[in-house]
């Protein structure tokens, strides 16, 4: 197996205090998983909802699973029962469809809100404007079973450091704004989850609070 332990403790070693690692198993089996949880990692990130019942089914039950793929609102029921945080919220009908099922199951679902930063067209995520407005429009205030704990990205997938750098500061500017609008006396908006395999050293110089890394962890996905 890969050497899931040895890999965990080297990004676990390069994180500040105060930056959470998300560790991403997708397509990785469960196994893989446990040798992460025997050495105390809690927190996993999955990104398909079939592959995330399964392994919520199957392992410890004290795991906090984060959904941070693009999420289906026909879906939402079917992780609503268990999942600690959603984290790529990118739509107001998604969180109105997480307001509805977390109610159901009489909980209250995290989530952020995932924004729309990097070049490429075809990632997901509001853009700066879309968040704007979705803030502004105010239904989230009369969702008791939704809250919002701060935002979501990723960066271009590019070698090049400074505009990943710049996307990220970009992201950690508009938390700022979004946080002095709407959050200043809200202390659970504080997450900012930016940061991934190749690129979350960058990440933390950008205040992020929590990365989501998965193949420097469990080594290459098998899909
Ligand atoms: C897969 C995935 C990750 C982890 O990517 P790695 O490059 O394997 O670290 C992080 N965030 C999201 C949204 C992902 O889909």
């Amino acid at each position: 197996m890969y050497n899931v332990k040895e890999k965990l403790h080297e990004v676990l070693s390069g994180l500040p205090a105060g930056v959470r690692l998300v560790a991403i198993s997708k397509f990785h089996p469960a196994e893989y998983i446990m040798a992460a949880y025997e050495e105390g990692q809690r927190v996993f990130g999955e990104s398909h909802e079939q592959e995330i019942r399964q392994k919520h089914e199957a392992l410890p039950k004290d795991i906090e699973w984060h959904f941070i793929g693009h999420l289906q609102t026909n879906k939402v029921k079917y992780i609503a029962p268990y999942i600690t945080m959603i984290e790529a919220v990118d739509s107001l009908k998604l969180l109105r469809e997480i307001q509805k099922q977390a109610a159901n199951n009489d909980r209250v679902i995290k989530v952020l809100l995932e924004l729309h930063i990097a070049e490429e067209t075809t990632k997901y995520g509001l853009t700066l404007d879309a968040c704007r407005e979705l803030l502004a429009g105010g239904e989230w205030r009369q969702m008791p079973n939704v809250q919002i704990c701060g935002l979501m990205m990723m960066a271009s997938n590019t070698d090049d450091e400074q505009q990943i750098a710049h996307e990220f500061q970009q992201a950690a500017s508009f938390f700022d704004e979004v946080k002095s609008n709407y959050f200043a006396t809200d202390d659970a908006f504080c997450e900012r989850s930016w940061g991934m395999s190749d690129d979350y050293p960058i990440a933390v110089q950008c205040r992020s609070t929590m990365v989501r890394v998965g193949t420097k962890i469990f080594g290459p996905r098998v899909y």
